[in-house]
């Protein structure tokens, strides 16, 4: 039985273990969101089959079928596992990855739960060596990417730009490098489902809930097959996505802009009123006109936009949608 030595204002039930508790194996939970994977579903399901025949755990597949247009979702209710337990959620249409794990969260029951990719880019021979830390008593194992070299340049370049940016505005730093490959403890999956927010960005949401955390380095491997479901353009709005909702520093960024610029005009004013005095009126100043006002225009473009970004935010959370609608649940237990 893990050792319990949480805080003073730990949720009482952490206290609450009676021996059955202590004595029945822990449930690990893998929490698989998956959009049009059906190529690599089996290979994905056979290397967690080697991995964790064998292992004194009980194990969990919850697989998030994400409106997948292909086979992903008979692929994944017909498999029959020996090693683990299969859950199989079902979402109505397309919801989106963010969306396809929040799901998987609130619908695993493990003691410790690790979201991992369809595509056999999150080793699954690292489960093993996040479960020995967790036993020894880290609430949090996350997995950081020590080379990024599966990554085209430009990726890397905008990935740091991100992480550098955001950290700068927000209150939560999220850690460089890492995904949502990680293990969290029930206590820590608990609190995340419990964030009511329906616009959910997981990788803020995961490092805002905090708790102890310990870290292992892992090199990234390329896709098994198939292509990301990621171009620029999504993962740019993911960006926007993750900063607003984490941030009103644009806001700010927008009203100290609007006060430099208002400065700067009311210093240029004097000096045109003094240049007129001094020298009399001048006409020519068609290209400086044209060029201020385009400026100007655009920066006020800009703040309405950021301004936007947020009217919008609350506009979509004051509806209080689901992030996801659940078609049916299918589970089969291992044998
Ligand atoms: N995914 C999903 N819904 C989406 C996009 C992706 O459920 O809208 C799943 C996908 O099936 C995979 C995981 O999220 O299991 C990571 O996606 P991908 O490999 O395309 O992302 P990358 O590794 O390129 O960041
Ligand atoms: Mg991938």
């Amino acid at each position: 039985c893990r050792q319990e030595n949480a805080g003073v204002y730990a949720p009482v039930h952490r206290h609450m273990k009676d021996a059955s508790e202590c004595t029945r194996p822990k449930l690990i939970s893998l929490v698989m969101p998956a959009y049009n994977e059906q190529g690599t579903l089996r290979v994905a399901f056979d290397r967690l089959e080697d991995v964790f025949a064998g292992s004194p755990y009980e194990w969990e597949l919850v697989l998030v079928n994400d409106g997948s247009s292909d086979d992903t979702l008979l692929e994944a209710t017909t498999y029959r596992s020996r090693a683990f337990r299969m859950v199989v959620v079902d979402l109505s249409r397309h919801f989106g990855k963010e969306a396809a794990l929040s799901a998987g969260l609130r619908s695993a029951s493990g003691d410790a739960v690790i979201p991992m990719d369809a595509d056999l880019q999150d080793p699954p021979e690292l489960v093993l060596e996040m479960i020995s830390r967790w036993a020894k008593g880290a609430e949090v194992v996350i997995a950081r990417r020590s080379d990024r070299g599966s990554d085209l340049w430009t990726k890397r370049f905008s990935a740091a730009l991100f992480y550098r940016a955001f950290n700068m505005m927000s209150d939560v730093a999220i850690p460089e490098n890492v995904g949502d490959f990680r293990l969290m403890d029930r206590s820590v999956v608990d609190a995340i489902n419990g964030l009511p927010e329906n616009r959910r960005f997981m990788k803020g949401l995961f490092a805002w809930a905090g708790f102890r955390t310990e870290e292992i380095d892992y090199v990234r491997p390329s896709r098994a097959s198939g292509a990301t479901k990621f171009n620029t353009f999504r993962l740019v709005n993911l960006a926007i996505e993750g900063v607003t909702s984490f941030s009103t520093a644009p806001l700010r960024l927008v009203t100290y802009l609007g006060v430099s610029v208002a400065i700067a005009a009311m210093a240029y004013g004097c000096y045109i009123a003094l240049r007129t005095l001094i020298y009399g009126v001048e006409l020519p100043g068609y290209a400086s006109i044209v060029s201020l006002l385009a400026f100007l225009s655009g920066l006020q473009l800009l703040g309405l936009g950021i301004v936007g970004e947020y009217v919008g935010r609350s506009y979509m959370e004051s509806k209080s949608r689901p992030p996801y609608v659940i078609r049916g649940i299918f589970r089969s237990d291992a044998g």
